[in-house]
């Protein structure tokens, strides 16, 4: 899906959702810009000498509720309209979540996975240095999102402090452990995942136990995934990553699974299962689908031949413009990714809010207050789908939308 079309279908959603609830037409202009786009040159020193000079974006959607929050991903697809789409996913997830932050997203074009670890860090560090200007616990804390981890947080926490003379652990979430990150946060998105789910299932009347589940992506959140999955008794018969996809009907050991991937880099060979192709596995019978890779992966062609009854998207802008309304003719329900995959913003919160005090929260806090967040934001996107009787997607823009407007109509209009 290019940059364009994801932007395209995140105005088209806003645009729906300030109809749908008579928002301010002033301020659903306003939501329909980024509040600021940098663009950077990133000069590397590559390992052979050779100064290669990458692109990189840092974008700022909305911060009326808040710092701007969202991740930044290092991939050859990174440009400034996907960003900016990204960006304000993150003012509506951080809405629907109903956390004190505004939207961010940043990134920069690259292919990480044909880097060395110097290359990489090199590149993060005059990255980080190039939009430092936005940078800050109380301005922009960044977070990991596509290819990158808590180490490419770390190298950015460091940078940033030292670029400050200060020490700066709220500047940043999704941090390691021994720098001030939080417990709980390297799963946090597949536990909101999972709750979603679980939630939909009950409120639709479907038994989650003994349900089949297809995964497309075995990555940091498809991956703990399978596994959350099959511990709460659900059957994943397939999954899917970029080498390719396994089936077995009777269900998939996500233990062994796991430990197969990260032998051999891929899902594909695991035994017992059998080869599959992605585009038959979305096919397959079954109770839940959950897109855990990239955007664009549902689109109005796999949204036809669709085998489950229910989708919670994982990743972020999984479905497409086009899909959305095949889903909802079909009687497939899709709990939208703004609402779906809000557990790891929600983790990143929680560690915000540990570095700015200082003081670390036990694993059972981070994690009971993070399945009470979640149900929280599933309980009123759905109240607001049967109030306004829509999908949950137009619904979770729709409620995102008044708590951003209601936020912007509060502070009011500077000068
Ligand atoms: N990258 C994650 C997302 O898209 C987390 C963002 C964050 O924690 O700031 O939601």
């Amino acid at each position: 899906m290019s940059g364009a079309a994801a932007w395209a279908a995140v105005l088209d959603r806003l645009d729906d959702a300030a109809k749908l609830t008579g928002v301010d037409p002033d301020i659903h202009r306003m939501l329909r810009s980024p509040r600021r786009v940098l663009e950077v040159s990133v000069p590397v020193r590559m390992d052979d000498g050779r100064v290669e000079v990458f692109t990189g974006w840092r974008v700022h959607h909305d911060t009326t509720r808040g710092p701007a929050k969202g991740g930044i991903r290092f991939h050859p697809d990174v440009d400034a309209l996907e960003t900016t789409a990204l960006a304000a996913g993150m003012t509506f997830k951080t809405a629907v979540a109903n956390l004190p932050f505004g939207g961010a997203k940043g990134g920069v074009r690259c292919d990480p996975t044909v880097m060395s670890l110097g290359e990489l860090e090199r590149l993060t560090r005059r990255y980080t240095w190039e939009i430092s200007p936005l940078l800050g616990p109380d301005k922009d804390v960044p977070a990991p999102d596509v290819n990158t981890d808590g180490r490419v947080m770390a190298w950015l926490m460091d940078t940033l402090s030292m670029v400050m003379g200060e020490d700066l652990p709220g500047s940043v979430t999704g941090k390691p452990l021994a720098i001030g990150g939080t417990l709980g946060h390297s799963g946090a998105t597949s536990t909101g995942v999972l709750v979603t789910a679980r939630a939909a299932f009950n409120a639709l009347d479907l038994p989650f136990a003994g349900g089949r589940a297809i995964i497309q992506g075995f990555g940091k959140v498809g991956g703990p995934l399978a596994f959350l999955l099959s511990s709460a008794g659900m059957r994943v018969i397939a999954v899917s990553d970029v080498h390719g996809a396994i089936h077995n009907p009777g269900g998939l050991d996500a233990g062994e699974l796991s430990e197969h991937a990260s032998r051999t880099g891929s899902v594909v060979g695991f035994e017992p299962a059998d080869p599959i192709a992605e585009h038959d596995m979305w096919a397959l019978e079954c109770e839940l689908a959950v897109p855990a890779a990239l955007a664009g992966a549902i689109d109005e062609d796999v949204a036809r031949r669709l085998g489950a009854k229910v989708v919670v998207e994982a990743a972020n802008g999984p479905t497409t413009l086009e899909a959305d309304p095949v889903l909802d003719q079909r009687g497939i329900i899709c709990v939208p990714d703004i609402l779906a995959n809000a557990g790891g913003v929600t983790a990143s919160y929680f560690e915000w809010a540990q570095s700015r005090q200082g003081y670390a929260w036990d694993e059972e806090t981070v994690a009971v207050r993070l399945r009470q967040r979640m149900d929280e934001a599933f309980t009123a996107v759905w109240s607001k789908a049967e109030s306004l009787n829509v999908s949950l997607r137009r619904a979770a823009f729709g409620l995102a939308v008044e708590r951003v407007a209601d936020a912007i109509a509060a502070r009011g209009l500077f000068p």
